[in-house]
């Protein structure tokens, strides 16, 4: 049998960890950042102070198609962007892997046909 030089079962392989690690922390949805002011009358972010923020909002089109959301808390921020990210980066790596499938596939047609053709001698 022919060995390609790119190792597609191993390139399978790796694109299968890769999307296994992702999936664990994979979210759903789109970022956005809003800046607010308190309910401290006195504070500078009533008058010419920065506001607060950024304060992250996560939306998403929920199960009836009606767009909704959550505020992320502080300490959790940085997973969900990580989390966004890794949604993105999911998509593209699973397209790359249909490809593979795709092309394993296809393979196993022909090897099949090969073995049909001669195997009746
Ligand atoms: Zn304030």
């Amino acid at each position: 049998m022919k060995q390609s030089p790119h190792k597609p079962e191993q390139q399978r392989e790796q694109l299968l960890r890769e999307i296994d690690h992702l999936a664990r922390r994979v979210l759903f949805g789109t970022i956005s950042e809003t800046y607010r002011t308190c309910g401290t009358p006195s504070c500078s972010c009533h008058g010419d102070g920065p506001k607060h923020g950024p304060h992250l909002y996560v939306s998403y089109r929920g199960d009836k198609g009606k767009t909704t959301g959550y505020y992320v808390p502080k300490l959790i921020q940085a997973q969900v962007r990580d989390g966004v990210t890794a949604w993105s980066t999911l998509q593209d790596l699973l397209r790359q892997l249909a490809r593979l499938n795709k092309e394993r596939l296809l393979e196993t047609g022909r090897r099949k046909k090969a073995a049909f053709a001669t195997g009746s001698n």
